[in-house]
This record gives C-alpha cells, sequence and structure tokens, in this order.
C-alpha cells in the first residue's frame, strides 16, 4: 500500500457517505477516467460491449490500484471458451490480446466492457456506500 493512500476510519464513512475522503478523490479519477474511455468508444463495438454485459461476460480483476501516477485496472474477460487480458491505464494507455486490438489498436469490445464493469461495479459500491477497493495480484 502507497503512503499516500489512507483508508478512512470506517466510521466516517458511514457518517459521511461520499464527502471529503481521499478514497472518494481516487474513486473520482477511476471513473472519469473510464467514462472518458468509453467516450472513445466506436459506436459498433460500445454496442458490443453492452451485449456482453446482457449477456454476464465476466471481468476478473487481477489489478485495481489507485496510485499517485494515476489509476490502473487490468485483468481477464471471459465468455465462452474466450479469455482476453485487458489493461487500461490512465493517460489514454489501454491493451487487449483479442485480434482487433493486436490488429487495429482500436478501443476493442473487451477494453470497453471492462470499463463498463468497472463503472457498474463502483456505481454498486456507491449505492451500498462503500467505497471501490484496490486489488492488486498474488505473488
Ligand atoms: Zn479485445
Amino acid at each position: 500500500m502507497k503512503k499516500f493512500f489512507h483508508f478512512p476510519a470506517a466510521a466516517s464513512i458511514l457518517d459521511r457517505p461520499g464527502t471529503g475522503s481521499v478514497f472518494v478523490e481516487e474513486n473520482g479519477r477511476l471513473k472519469g477516467m473510464l467514462r472518458k474511455l468509453l467516450g472513445k468508444v466506436e459506436d459498433g463495438r460500445f454496442s458490443r460491449a453492452l451485449a456482453g454485459l446482457q449477456a454476464s461476460w465476466q471481468f476478473e480483476v487481477g489489478i485495481r490500484v489507485f496510485g499517485k501516477s494515476g489509476v490502473k485496472i487490468g485483468g481477464h474477460v471471459r465468455y465462452g471458451s474466450k479469455k482476453y487480458t485487458v489493461h487500461i491505464k490512465s493517460g489514454s494507455v489501454y491493451t487487449c490480446t483479442c485480434e482487433d486490438y493486436m490488429r487495429r489498436e482500436v478501443i476493442c469490445k473487451h477494453i470497453a466492457f471492462v470499463a463498463m464493469a468497472e463503472l457498474a461495479h463502483y456505481a454498486a459500491e456507491r449505492s451500498a456506500h462503500r467505497q471501490v477497493q484496490e486489488a492488486r495480484p498474488i505473488v
């Protein structure tokens, strides 16, 4: 855990949901980054990612870090027998292991899906008055 990343006391979160903590600021950066990314997704790929959400594609979070230099998310997108590895970082940095990304370097449906899944997770945590937790790979 990095020094700047302070956990406010649990009571303070419950007392004042959504106000003032370092957490809220970091969550805001995560949300802002993902919304910005989704704004750049081509319409067809955006629709296919939405359809994936509807079809219960899974995003297995491998890493979710709120760092000094920005936010970093990575993990696997799975559906049927398919599995792709997606990474998203602040500053419009993103990668996927699928052919669409490899050939064209576009924001593919998997990257878009991860952004949607993370935003959905963020929204669910927020409505439960919880903060989005960091996740780190087990080494
Ligand atoms: Zn992809």
